[in-house]
């Protein structure tokens, strides 16, 4: 059954669980679940807001104690329990760890000095329609900036299985978090691939993988670009370096010998084409096995490569001399160790297009977050940027719009303002009437320069009033669509969007 957990910055440092969804004692208890892996929850103690339940044959006696040990197990410290069943039912709870207090209705819990208490707490809110919980989460949730990133963290899960449908059961993979999760925000995402046990996460720079540890992301992580100046940070936290040059790697294990660490697992990158970073696997293996061999500072966990046109079947012949190349650089390395080197180079379209070329691991970014790098076609769409429309003008012909009177009006018009610009991650090129949003489903064009914090679009055409839903991308405009708009890739649409857009994530 399908089911809506949204999670939302509250007011005094609360964070908001809300489940629109009725309640029952399954859901209920996949909702305890999903709270209970929120990485919010450091700490903050856990309090579940919860209505009456109409429950169907048990008897009430019986399901409040059912109820009781549900919360008990989840590990709940307060329950604020409202309505009149569940209080005449408050024998039930008695011997509980938590808190409990009952309420006979949510106007009385508002008027509570419990409520305007709550604090520092993790908060899930989970009531029957008629209780009308929306004024909790309402009075609760922290209102700020108008426009937000919605993420679909089942999703995500799809578009992994997607892609793992095209490996082998024993393949590895890694999954690439790197820039904050493809924008989608690196945390939450590491710890829904975590949950289903990827092999790997990788991120471009080792604070990136020290913001996952302190988000206690246990799983193994890359770092794709090591500075120099970050090596014991990649010993304490354990984030594993590519190494692509010798310059690096005699660094890298000078560093290691001062501190007396070994056998710290590293990751080979050879340059087959791309040449942007990686050994050279037709003139540097020698002297590469040479080195790792008389040293056991660190020592190669994985080798691969890039392809740079895995997108595009016009590259077919260049990938397939990459892959070649690669064979035969990462075979001498392996000849060299008794130990299995994994071996990997498809990235998302790669994965798809060359499955055949799998090998032991492969790397998984853009497909990741809903979108097929070879069609530009959403596979499940994972970001949708939404806004709203904050004020309506009209603009009578002849008018212009926006800074430097870029756009005259040709015709009466209606324009309306929204809250998201350039310092948004709305890319400035989109102005001027290049690019548009939906309004109620409809285009509207944006018009004029988009500005640093607003922008204007043209709704003369489409019924609407202040305060409606404006989409900038999601699942009816791909982030492919405005990418294209202005000559670059859905990569840039998706990373573009700046931290203080706020983030929230549901699971369907
Ligand atoms: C980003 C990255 C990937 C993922 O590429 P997608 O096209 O997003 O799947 C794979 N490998 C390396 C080395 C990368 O930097």
């Amino acid at each position: 059954m399908a089911m809506r957990l949204e999670v939302k910055a509250g007011i005094r440092d609360c964070t908001l669980i809300n489940d629109s969804y009725n309640s029952d004692l399954n859901s209920l208890d996949i909702a305890l679940h999903f709270m209970n892996r929120r990485p919010e929850r450091e700490g903050k103690s856990k309090t579940l807001i919860l209505s009456d339940i109409q429950q169907t044959g048990v008897p009430p006696m019986m399901f409040y104690t059912h109820l009781a040990q549900m919360i008990e197990q989840q590990g709940v410290e307060q329950l604020v329990a409202i309505g009149p069943v569940i209080s005449a039912h408050a024998h039930c709870f008695e011997n509980l760890q938590a808190r409990c207090s009952f309420f006979p209705n949510t106007e009385s819990f508002l008027q509570s000095p419990l409520f305007g208490s709550l604090r520092n707490q993790l908060i899930l809110i989970k009531g029957a329609r008629s209780f009308c919980f929306e004024q909790i989460s309402d009075l609760l949730e922290q209102k700020v900036h108008e426009t937000i990133l919605e993420v679909n963290l089942s999703a995500i899960e799809q578009n992994l299985n997607y892609y793992r449908s095209f490996l082998k059961p024993e393949t590895k993979m890694v999954c690439m978090v790197k820039a904050d999760g493809y924008g989608a925000g690196a945390i939450e995402v590491a710890k829904i691939l975590q949950d289903h046990r990827v092999d790997y996460l990788a991120v471009a720079v080792a604070d990136e993988g020290v913001a996952l540890r302190n988000a206690g992301i246990t799983a193994n992580i890359i770092i794709m670009n090591p500075e120099m100046s970050t090596f014991h940070t990649l010993f304490e936290y354990n984030l594993e370096p590519e190494v692509y040059s010798f310059r690096l790697l005699d660094a890298l294990v000078h560093a290691a010998k001062k501190e007396c660490v070994t056998n710290f697992p590293i990751h080979i990158k050879l340059d087959t084409g791309m040449h942007r970073m990686g050994f050279d696997p037709l003139k540097d293996m020698p002297t590469l096995v040479e080195r790792l061999k008389q040293q056991n500072a660190v020592i190669p966990r994985s080798v691969f490569s890039h392809f740079v046109g895995s997108d595009n079947d016009d590259f077919d012949s260049f990938s397939a001399r990459q892959y070649e190349l690669f064979l035969k650089g990462s075979q001498q390395l392996q000849a060299a160790f008794h130990h299995q080197i994994l071996r990997h180079m498809c990235n998302s379209a790669g994965i798809e297009h060359f499955p055949e070329r799998q090998m032991e691991m492969v790397r998984l970014g853009l497909g990741l977050y809903g979108i097929n790098s070879r069609n530009n076609q959403l596979i499940n769409n994972v970001c949708t940027l939404r806004t709203t429309i904050l004020q309506i003008h009209d603009v009578p012909a002849g008018d212009s719009v926006g800074y430097s009177r870029r756009t005259f009006m040709e015709r009466d018009s209606r324009i309306a303002s929204i809250p998201i610009g350039y310092a948004d991650g709305l890319d400035r090129l989109l102005g001027r009437g290049n690019g548009y949003c939906l309004v109620n489903g409809q285009k509207a064009r944006y018009v004029g320069n988009i500005c640093m914090d607003v922008c204007m679009i043209d709704v003369t055409d489409i019924p609407c009033q202040e305060g409606d839903s404006v989409l900038i991308f999601g699942e009816e405009l791909s982030p492919s669509v405005l990418a294209e708009i202005i000559d670059t890739i859905p990569y840039e649409i998706l990373t573009g969007i700046s931290n203080r857009v706020k983030r929230v994530y549901y699971q369907e």
